[in-house]
């Protein structure tokens, strides 16, 4: 068995910027010359998220208002007057969407549907630089 790791960086725009980092993935999977195994894609912050979605405009419209009707960034939070800050519904959210998203590859391609792509979300409330952790398992 084989353990690759690559760290990756990702500066973000603000709120919901959402980045397809697919094709980085693979592109691991490919440096390692691994043939089967997993993925696990981990992002070490708690406002940003790592989900799998269709990643096309009208979605990365919708998201966002979706987002906000589920935990609004104008509620009253007890981690804004604690810590005197503004992102505690990003907490939130980055708890509920996940840190991480573990993908099996077959023949040295990651096993994603056709619609499937592998998204960083930023859920914090300014840009922000994220580091992502892209782990393989396998041979
Ligand atoms: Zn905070």
């Amino acid at each position: 068995m084989t353990v690759h790791s690559v760290r990756l960086a990702i500066d973000t725009s603000g709120p919901y910027d959402m980045h397809d980092i697919t094709g980085q993935v693979q592109r691991v999977i490919q440096d390692a010359g691994m043939g089967d195994g997993i993925a696990t894609v981990f992002v070490r912050h708690t406002t940003a998220a790592i989900m799998i979605g269709e990643h096309e405009a009208g979605l990365i419209h919708d998201i966002p208002i979706v987002i906000e009707r589920l935990v609004p960034r104008g509620d009253h939070y007890r981690h804004n007057d604690l810590n005197r800050d503004d992102n505690a519904h990003s907490h939130v959210l980055g708890s509920v969407i996940g840190p991480s998203e573990t993908i099996p590859f077959t023949d040295g391609e990651l096993a994603l549907g056709t619609w499937q792509q592998i998204v960083l979300i930023e859920l914090d409330t300014h840009p922000r630089s994220r580091q992502i952790i892209i782990r393989l398992t396998g041979e």
